[in-house]
């Protein structure tokens, strides 16, 4: 049996980013980036109005003889086009909020500081003296042209699509998502909308997973249910073999219809096959080909919590990522855990900050069928291998399943 640290590393050293893809500009959320963007064009693109007002040269705004000066409005410009004419001294533009400097001004006095006859009045008086540059957004004063605004490897987010859109960037090279083949296994297990006959139960884990495989950024692709034979499942992986990862669920501890490990070692490897954690021993990881196979252990909780703990960081890898693992932090186990564990026990919990610390309240029974241990938890609180006892009030560490990636 390895730790959950080796497991990982193992696992995490025998996947890479996925190729290369072009996609439209509005799919490329929550992707990763493969190269730095160069600004072509300075931003803003030209010199405009921070706002509604009148463009003039700074020196004609000087009051004279104590008095507010007057001068002459030859005409105006609102956003989107650009002005027919210069300014001249002794002469404005009315401008709006976005529009062209016109040549020849060189400051933009807002409306309020200015008084007139009326929205086409011919002439204006400048309430407040104004230096050059006033309310002028200069060309390139957010990005310069040639500058490198986002890094290869960021994860695009929605402001990074908006300075994205802002370069004209209609399609954007991104790491393409993964394809994730799901198969539940088990002679016991049927679909969602079947009844259930003695002895049988739904296929929770499909659909759970299939859902999980999505919220990490990839394309899931349910395969259905193998049945506890061999033909079976090389039927189903032979229809996996087309996708980027395997993700099964039972079939991999020691039983007599534990058959994943089989087939894995009849037509690929298996690097390893026990994990010492709960829940989730039966962790199998290796290769069926060269496609990637992670044999999730059938017991609903402990297929979520090794999916969240092993198959999340392979697919945020695969999607070129290189934050892959859930923040941990210290909490204060109010309720404490009843049980001593002698391999590493991941608990569910809800964490909340209270009164200037976490806190975490275990979520009840921590069998690992009892699937509604999962609805409140957004948190894995550690006790570590060995025994180690978590009384009420004890600190520990817990592994934030709602928190981002570090
Ligand atoms: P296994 O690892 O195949 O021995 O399965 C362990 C436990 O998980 C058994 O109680 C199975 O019935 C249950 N189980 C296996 N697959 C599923 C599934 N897809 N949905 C719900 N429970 C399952
Ligand atoms: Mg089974």
């Amino acid at each position: 049996m390895i730790s959950v640290e080796e497991a990982l590393e193992r696992i995490l050293a025998e996947i890479r980013p996925l190729n290369v893809i072009q996609v439209p500009l509005s799919e490329s959320l929550g992707l990763v980036l493969a190269q730095d963007i160069v600004a072509q064009e300075d931003m803003p693109p030209f010199a405009n109005s921070a706002m509604d007002g009148f463009a003039l040269l700074s020196r004609d705004s000087q009051p004279r003889a104590g008095q507010p000066p007057r001068v002459r409005v030859t005409g105006g410009v609102a956003a989107g086009y650009v002005a027919d004419h210069a300014v001249e001294e002794g002469t404005a533009m009315r401008i709006m909020t976005g529009a062209p400097v016109p040549p020849g001004a060189d400051t933009v006095i807002q409306v309020e500081l200015t008084r007139s006859a009326g929205p086409g009045s011919e002439w204006v008086e400048i309430l407040e003296a104004v230096k050059p540059g006033n309310n002028i957004r200069p060309a390139g004063e957010d990005i310069r042209r040639g500058q490198t605004v986002l890094l290869r490897g960021s994860e695009i987010g929605p402001w990074e699509i908006g300075v994205l859109a802002t370069l004209g960037w209609s399609t954007v090279p991104v790491v393409r998502r993964p394809h994730v083949a799901i198969i539940s296994t088990g002679d016991e297990v049927v679909d969602v909308g079947e009844s259930l006959q003695p002895g049988k139960i739904r296929n929770s884990n499909g659909y759970l997973l299939e859902a999980a495989v999505r919220q990490a950024g990839a394309e899931a692709h349910r395969l259905g249910v193998a049945q506890d034979t061999v033909e079976s499942l090389r039927e189903k992986f032979s229809e996996a073999m087309q996708d980027d990862l395997i993700i099964t669920s039972g079939g991999v501890s020691v039983g007599d219809f534990d058959l994943v490990k089989d087939i894995m070692a009849e037509q690929g490897e298996i690097n390893f096959w026990r994990i010492n954690m709960r829940p989730g021993k039966p962790v199998a990881f290796g290769h069926i080909g060269s496609v990637p196979l992670l044999g999730l252990p059938g017991n609903p909780v402990s297929a979520a919590v090794t999916f969240e703990l092993f198959a999340r960081p392979v697919i945020r890898k695969m999607l070129g990522h290189t934050r892959l693992l859930r923040p941990q932090i210290d909490v204060v186990v109010e309720d404490g855990v009843s049980d001593r564990a002698m391999r590493r026990h991941y608990v569910r919990a809800r964490v909340e900050w209270r009164d200037g610390h976490f806190v975490a309240h275990t979520t009840g029974n921590q069998g690992s069928h009892i699937m509604t241990s999962l609805l409140n938890a957004n948190a894995l609180v550690i006790v570590p291998e060995g025994g180690v006892e978590v009384h009420p009030g004890d600190t520990a560490k817990a592994v934030m399943l709602d928190w981002p990636e570090v």
